[in-house]
């Protein structure tokens, strides 16, 4: 294969996806070919897919409308399809799109040098079948130097029944923690400070796994995860996402309490504040229940970072239920809630119901609701004016050259002016004097704080 070829990855959704484009990224670089940042210079180029949400689905159809025109000219230009819309649509896709070379689910990603070698020889591909992950050793080509993402678990297990989740990335599969603590552990020498643990059910973490833990206990779980990983050499920071109400247990808000790399923010989709609505969605659990949940967390970390995902206009949701959604948020104060109107999806229960809500219905509601939000976000803000933050220092201001800017353990992103030559990858005190509903900005202190590391 020469090596002076150049390919373009395109990453629609979710960190799952990032993190598998990362994968798939370094397996090209390991055949030779090149990054090019305009996908038009490409020889090859990729589109790693999303299908949360039927507009999530239709923009790639829009990008593969170019790039098959553009395959007619250039025959060699080699087009793939990954992610959840190839898993999802498989054959189907290569009737829509006969230019494409290769249709790949997202079980498949670290395959991707196997199934380019057979494009290679001259077939079209496509690779949806259900396959058992196998521990991937390639080296990602990751976005940032300072932080990085690890997946511990695939897939999920859960029926929500408005998600495809479970149809397009298959059943859970927890890698071993010896795995992801070796991943971790190349990351901490490579200069890395802050990974984030990744699972679309992440707190399912485990569960598929025989034998025992590390640590001799009989159930693998995310607690155990969290306490085999802490001490690993070099990184700072640990976070991780995303975590269900159904399995998110006080011993593993004791834990994220008592080990200081684990920051305290948490990312909990509660969905629907209606327990009717709740049930009809199949969450496996209750607005008191997650309440609950919230308070036990506060009581642990009172200043703990609260974030989550709300739907509204769910089949059938009355205005009364959505008024329960409203006080949830209302009552918890959440730190950032992303939202989105219902999007019936293939092959999922819900899509098929009569009660469908009508898209005017379901814009009402998203637009008060972030309204609420917002309002809610910039109360939740004030509580950092003045206080000195530990900020991890990620990049340059692309608004302003002379600032830089990183996160608060509480996942705040925050300014203030630096180099970020000196500054990448420390851990900087910083006094907050601007607060805005999400982000902050202040003066970085000199004085020496516990944790800060540069
Ligand atoms: S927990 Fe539910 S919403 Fe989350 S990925 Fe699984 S099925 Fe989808």
């Amino acid at each position: 294969m020469t090596d002076s070829r150049r390919y373009h990855i395109t990453t629609f959704g979710c960190q799952m996806n990032k993190a598998d484009s990362e994968r798939m990224a370094g397996i090209l670089e390991e055949m030779g070919f090149e990054w090019s940042e305009a996908p038009e210079q490409a020889d090859l180029v990729l589109y790693n897919t999303c299908t949360i949400r039927d507009n999530a689905e239709q923009k790639v159809y829009s990008y593969l409308g170019r790039q098959a025109k553009r395959k007619h000219e250039q025959p060699n230009l080699t087009l793939i399809v990954a992610g959840c819309v190839a898993q999802q649509e498989g054959e189907a896709l290569l009737r829509r799109v006969p230019e494409l070379d290769l249709v790949m689910g997202p079980q498949h990603a670290n395959r991707l040098r196997d199934l380019l070698e057979q494009v290679f020889d001259g077939n079209q591909v496509v690779a949806t079948e259900p396959v058992h992950i196998f521990e991937d050793i390639t080296k990602p080509r990751r976005d940032s130097t300072v932080t990085a993402w690890v997946n511990v678990i695939y897939g999920c297990n859960e029926r929500c029944t408005y998600c495809v989740v479970p149809n397009v990335r298959g059943v859970e599969q927890s890698r071993l923690p010896e795995a992801i603590r070796a991943e971790m552990a190349q990351l901490g020498r490579q200069g890395f400070k802050e990974v984030t643990l990744l699972g679309q059910n992440i707190d399912a973490y485990g569960r598929d796994l025989p034998g025992t833990t590390p640590a001799g206990r009989h159930q693998h779980t995310l607690t155990d995860l969290l306490y085999y990983v802490h001490d690993v050499p070099g990184i700072e920071r640990i976070r991780f996402a995303t975590s269900h109400p159904r399995y998110f247990t006080e011993r593993l808000i004791r834990a994220c309490a008592e080990l200081p790399k684990v920051c305290e923010h948490f990312h909990i989709p509660f969905q629907s504040g209606d327990n009717d609505v709740l049930k009809a969605m199949a969450r496996g659990y209750t607005r008191e229940k997650y309440l609950r949940i919230i308070e036990t967390v506060r009581q642990y970390m009172p200043d703990a970072a609260i974030s989550a995902d709300a739907i509204v206009g769910f089949p059938g949701e009355t205005e009364a239920q959505f008024e329960n959604t409203l006080k949830l948020v209302e009552e918890i104060g959440f730190d950032q809630l992303n939202t989105a109107a219902y999007s019936p999806r293939p092959g999922t229960p819900a899509a098929v119901w009569e009660n469908q809500l009508s898209e005017d219905v379901k814009a009402d509601r998203l637009q008060r609701l972030n309204h609420l939000v917002a309002t809610k976000a910039a109360e939740r803000s004030q509580r950092y004016l003045g206080r000195v933050e530990k900020v991890l220092v990620e990049d340059q201001n692309p608004k302003d050259p002379t600032q830089v800017m990183g996160r608060t353990g509480g996942n705040r992103l925050t300014f203030c002016t630096g180099d970020i030559a000196k500054l990448k990858g420390c851990i900087i005190p910083v006094k907050i004097t601007t607060v805005r509903a999400f982000s902050l900005t202040g003066d970085r202190v000199e004085m020496p704080v516990a944790g800060a590391t540069c």
